[in-house]
């Protein structure tokens, strides 16, 4: 497939912290930080604070799949696996981001995360549709949404 032209991400280097904009990362590609050098792995779920939201998630122009969640939260550590399998099998086409809410009030509220995991849909900064609890099932409907 060849690369889209308008396509770009911006997302913050796990290792250094740098915020990277990427563009040209169809399936696959690992771009390399561009303070670092490290590869930016974009084939598992990347954490974003609340800093980083409106950057990341919102200003996207792929579809983002967050997974709101908390440490302590044992349904989000079983719907985990599957969030990391999507962003495996659909990496370069969706962005899969975790936000922590017990980190990040302001969004949470803002998106009225009344119980996790949650896991939204947004594409070109709007919600699209979102899964409440453990539903796998649900979860995998996103994905097909998001790519479709
Ligand atoms: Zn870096």
């Amino acid at each position: 497939m060849p690369a889209d032209p308008d396509q770009f991400i911006t997302v913050r280097c796990q290792f250094c912290d740098e915020m990277n904009q990427l563009e040209q990362f169809s399936n696959g590609h690992q771009a390399p930080c561009l303070n670092c050098a490290k590869p930016i792995l974009l084939d598992r779920p990347l954490n974003v604070s609340q800093d980083d939201f409106d950057d990341t998630v919102l200003a996207s122009s792929i579809p983002v799949l967050v997974d709101f969640y908390a440490d302590w939260c044992a349904p989000c550590k079983m719907v985990a696996p599957l969030v990391d399998e999507l962003a495996r099998e659909h990496s370069g086409r969706m962005l899969v981001v975790k936000i922590d809410t017990d980190h990040a009030a302001k969004i949470a509220e803002q998106y009225s995360i009344r119980s996790i995991p949650t896991l939204v849909l947004f594409k070109e900064g709007e919600e699209i549709d979102r899964s409440m609890g453990f539903e796998p099932e649900r979860v995998r409907i996103l994905a097909e949404e998001a790519v479709a």
